[in-house]
């Protein structure tokens, strides 16, 4: 199986082949096709099984580059998982110089304000300072068309659930939307019944 296999631009199979990847893991085999046609997924994988990829290759290949507005969001539990996962974007849609902000707490809001306020086709962050930067007006959400929810069990876990919740309440309801967790507890499934349509779901 290989990259070219998938809908997917030159620019973005250069900037993989750049990576050293050169053929899709399995969770990416499953989950890019999907993604592509913008349909909700649910995908119950462990880390390391190349999951940033699976979510990051569809959002650079469908996300506008002229569009200034942020028009996908991902939610992780972590800072640290924030900064990776905003590394691998950029990483993946270098040759479509895709911008990824990452915004999370400890760090100052008045940078990762101005990093928001410039052109941002990504943002990565963890639900509480995604919630504050929306709430103060620094997040504009009118264009989000997707929304990941990455080790959605982890941010449940930490006590995100109700930041997670007030934040999708605010996104627009006419958006992809993907979850991915190692479990898939009674509190995910609701999570899944509640804010996705029809969703696929995965299993690796
Ligand atoms: P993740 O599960 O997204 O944290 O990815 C785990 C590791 O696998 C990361 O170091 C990625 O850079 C790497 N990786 C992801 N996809 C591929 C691929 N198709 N081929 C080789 N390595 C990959």
């Amino acid at each position: 199986k290989k990259f070219t296999q998938f809908k997917i631009s030159n620019s973005i199979l250069q900037a993989l082949e750049g990576l050293g990847y050169t053929e899709p893991t399995e969770v990416q085999q499953k989950v890019v096709p999907v993604a592509l046609e913008k349909n909700d997924v649910t995908v119950k994988s462990q880390t390391g099984s190349g999951k940033t990829a699976a979510f990051g290759i569809p959002i650079c290949e469908l996300v506008e580059w002229e569009e200034n507005k942020p028009q996908a969001l991902i939610l992780t539990p972590t800072r640290e998982l924030a900064d990776q996962v905003k590394e691998d974007i950029t990483n993946i849609g270098r040759f479509k110089r895709i911008k990824a902000a990452a915004v999370y707490g400890k760090h100052p809001f008045a940078y990762q304000q101005a990093e928001l306020k410039q052109k941002c086709h990504v943002v990565v962050g963890t639900p509480g300072r995604v919630l504050d930067h929306i709430e103060r007006g620094t997040m504009q959400l009118e264009r989000i068309e997707f929304l990941v929810l990455d080790e959605a069990d982890e941010m449940l876990n930490m006590g995100f659930i109700e930041q997670v919740e007030a934040i999708i309440g605010k996104i627009p309801e006419h958006r992809t939307t993907m979850l991915f967790s190692a479990t898939l507890p009674e509190h995910i499934i609701s999570l899944q019944k509640k804010y996705m349509t029809d969703p696929q779901y995965i299993e690796i």
